[in-house]
């Protein structure tokens, strides 16, 4: 992978010198190389839009580039890579426009920015466990609700929540392409909650709130995706309100998801939660082991590699945080088979997820990376989770530091304090506090358990 990332750079250097900036950053700074043999060159892009143009307009860019670096010709594929944070253009039914007003083209910057859905995700390749059975099924069912025409939804809205990384996004693309698949009428817009709050902003500043509103209220589906972006979005909040009221009344459905219940969405208007409370919160737990290693060899077998009985077991065991992160893992064994030309061995695959297992990093390392994440979060900075001072943000976050310390090193609470340069009750009262507020609080478990997984990231 090393090996993979240090040609890419190469290859990137190369094209940035070659062109201007604008095409550079436009078209090629996303792209990744995925694999290389001495014949092909499988190169990950992040956007449909972006593959096309590179497939047509800029290909002989891409290959010069390659020639250059690699010293040899070679057939350059072009794929989509998989970011669920960037899901590709979206196929929106046409929405009515109004007669006299003239339809705006897309630009491709346009459909850039536009969310949209990945067609790879499917119900069918969506592995099924103890964990995320109901929120599943209460899927397929609202997919057949829709499908069927049915008048009354068994689910609306549905509320789906969990951690980054555990198929929310799949779900709901598989929602969508479904539902395309058999209708190709159905009118559904799949937006992420920042995109929809984007877009909003930008209808208002130019006077375009009516169609804003018509768009959204003639759907006959809405999929909203980490919906708990527009909390604190006065403006948004109110828009969104009355769209929900709209549908909901017209008996169309609503999805949503979020990374927390909509309770614990801090700054969510209380008419909002409980208008999302109405219909059915499913949430999505994180895979057990026999899931994690179906995962595993789903996943194998769509990237075409064989992986041993023992060796699947052994990386179910260790990827414990997510399915993206197994996804990962598996791709990275995958391109270096592939690159090394080896047969995926234990030894092999050791290496390949030793960094994404915790324990190896060495401790004063995973301690910056801790006190560096937690500052981020809380907006503070290291040395003021490193000092005295006692306000209620730089101690509340100091208090998580030291929790995350003792949860993911296995230092001592001497070390954790010498470290710190506090005494020993100091620390014993943070690990306190932190075990105590968390039994209280699902919200505060939601946050710590995702920044163990941006730590071990
Ligand atoms: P979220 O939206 O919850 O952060 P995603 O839907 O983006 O998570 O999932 C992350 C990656 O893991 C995706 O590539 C997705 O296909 C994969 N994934 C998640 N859950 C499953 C599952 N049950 N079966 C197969 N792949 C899954
Ligand atoms: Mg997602």
């Amino acid at each position: 992978m090393e090996e993979l990332n240090k040609i890419c750079d190469a290859i990137l250097d190369y094209i940035k010198s070659s062109q201007s900036k604008l095409i550079y950053e436009l078209w090629f700074q996303d792209i990744e190389l995925l694999s290389l043999t001495d014949t092909e060159a499988v190169v990950g892009i992040n956007y449909s839009v972006k593959k096309r143009f590179l497939e047509t307009k800029y290909k002989p860019i891409l290959d010069d580039a390659f020639k250059s670096i690699l010293g040899f010709e070679i057939d350059i594929k072009i794929v989509l890579t998989e970011n669920a944070d960037n899901p590709e253009p979206i196929s929106i039914s046409p929405v009515p426009v109004r007669e006299n007003k003239p339809v705006k083209e897309e630009s491709a910057t346009e459909q850039i920015n536009e969310p949209s859905i990945i067609s790879r995700y499917t119900f069918d390749n969506f592995v099924v466990g103890e964990s995320n059975k109901f929120v599943h099924a209460a899927c397929v069912a609202v997919t057949k609700d829709i499908i069927n025409e049915s008048i009354s939804k068994t689910y609306n809205p549905l509320f789906i929540w969990g951690h980054s990384g555990l198929g929310k996004t799949h779900l709901l693309c598989a929602i969508t392409n479904e539902i395309k698949k058999k209708n190709k009428n159905a009118k559904i817009i799949y937006k992420k909650g920042e995109d929809f709050t984007n877009e909003l902003i930008s209808c208002l500043q130019n006077k375009t709130m009516p169609q804003f509103r018509d768009k959204y209220r003639s759907v006959d589906i809405l999929l909203i995706d980490d919906i708990h972006f527009i909390a604190g979005k006065e403006s948004t909040q109110e828009e969104f309100f009355n769209t929900f009221n709209k549908m909901h009344d017209d008996q169309k459905q609503i999805i949503l998801t979020s990374d927390r219940p909509p309770k614990d969405i801090k700054t969510l208007e209380e008419r909002l939660v409980t208008r999302f409370e109405w219909g059915i919160i499913a949430e999505i737990n994180p895979p057990s082991f026999e899931l994690r290693a179906a995962i595993i060899k789903k996943k194998a077998e769509e990237l075409s590699i064989t992986i041993d009985n023992d060796i699947v077991n052994f990386l179910a065991e260790k990827l414990q945080s997510n399915i993206r992160q197994i996804e990962g893992a598996i791709k990275k064994i995958a391109a270096i088979s592939s690159l090394t030309a080896t047969p995926i061995t234990m030894d092999m695959c050791k290496r390949c997820v030793a960094d994404f297992i915790s324990g190896t990093v060495p401790v004063s390392v995973m301690c910056d990376k801790i006190i560096h994440c937690v500052a981020e979060k809380y907006n503070v900075s290291v040395e003021d989770i490193k000092s005295s001072k006692r306000n209620k943000e730089i101690t509340n976050a100091r208090h998580i530091a030291v929790y995350l310390m003792k949860e993911m090193t296995n230092m001592t609470q001497t070390s954790i304090g010498d470290y710190l340069d506090k005494d020993h009750a100091t620390i014993n009262f943070s690990l306190k506090k932190i075990k105590d507020s968390i039994k209280e609080s699902k919200f505060l478990e939601s946050e710590i358990s995702e920044l163990i997984q941006k730590i071990k990231s």
